[in-house]
């Protein structure tokens, strides 16, 4: 389940420059459909949409048939799950910021998503800027760190719906394939919408739509786009 579709969407944040002008495209359920194009394109925007952070002005976006509109956004938020480019932490120790994920969760299912995103040494620690308050030694997390915590609070809450919003453009490139890796392993079998910069990062989609000027340039495997181009 969670199948995707997106028909005719139009959005402006301001009527006098559209953003979205008539974007059709679909995310069968557990596949990985990827969007991609220049800064400003309109990518977030379409994952806003999808979450109901503003409506569409024009067209429609289902989940298995159902207009996200006559869907609450708390609903939408037990399907859907996100891992954000900058992922805030809240004032507690890292395994509670995975907890957030899922909080009837299991200390066990608790280390197993920590693990799986390879933070399990340090889930006790507490993110640096917080440790004073608590007068504990605080840990400095790096950017990929702090995306580890986002990918383990992903897994353990296991949505049958994920958006990727370039979840890994502000990492080295040895980081970035670690935590490419991580997501592959979260993504596996669920609907994902992944939202990226460059093709290069978007191998394994099964489909790759090319935003440009408020429009689908163009579409297609990641061979297939880069045959055309
Ligand atoms: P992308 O993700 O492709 O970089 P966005 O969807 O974030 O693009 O933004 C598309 C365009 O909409 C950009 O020109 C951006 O400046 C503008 N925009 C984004 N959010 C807002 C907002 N809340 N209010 C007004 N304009 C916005
Ligand atoms: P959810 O209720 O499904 O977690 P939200 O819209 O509240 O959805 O948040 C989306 C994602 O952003 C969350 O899964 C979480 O990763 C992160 N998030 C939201 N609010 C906070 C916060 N105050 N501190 C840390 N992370 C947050």
């Amino acid at each position: 389940s969670g199948a995707i579709a997106f028909k005719d969407v139009h959005f402006a944040y301001d009527p006098k420059r559209p953003i979205l002008k008539g974007i059709s495209f679909e995310v069968p359920a557990g596949k990985t459909v990827a969007v991609v194009g220049p800064s400003g394109a309109g990518k977030s925007t379409l994952s806003r949409l999808l979450y109901r952070f503003y409506d569409v002005q024009q067209g429609t976006i289902t989940i298995d048939g159902q207009d996200v509109r006559d869907v609450t956004q708390k609903s939408l938020r037990a399907v859907i799950g996100m891992v954000p480019q900058d992922t805030v932490l809240f004032n507690d120790t890292i395994a509670y910021n995975i907890r957030y994920g899922r909080v009837s969760a299991s200390e066990e299912e608790v280390v197993a998503a920590a693990e799986a995103a390879q933070i399990a040494n340090f889930i006790q620690s507490l993110p640096e800027g917080f440790q004073a308050m608590v007068g504990e030694r605080g840990l400095k997390l790096s950017g990929g760190e702090k995306q580890r915590v986002a990918i383990a609070r992903t897994i353990l809450k296991a949505p049958p719906i994920l958006i990727l919003d370039e979840a890994t453009s502000a990492l080295d490139t040895r980081t970035e394939q670690e935590i490419q890796s991580a997501l592959d392993v979260v993504s596996r079998n669920r609907t994902t919408l992944v939202i990226a910069h460059r093709l290069s990062t978007v191998i394994n989609a099964d489909e790759i739509i090319v935003l440009k000027d408020g429009v689908i340039a163009e579409r297609g495997t990641h061979g297939e786009l880069i045959d055309r181009s």
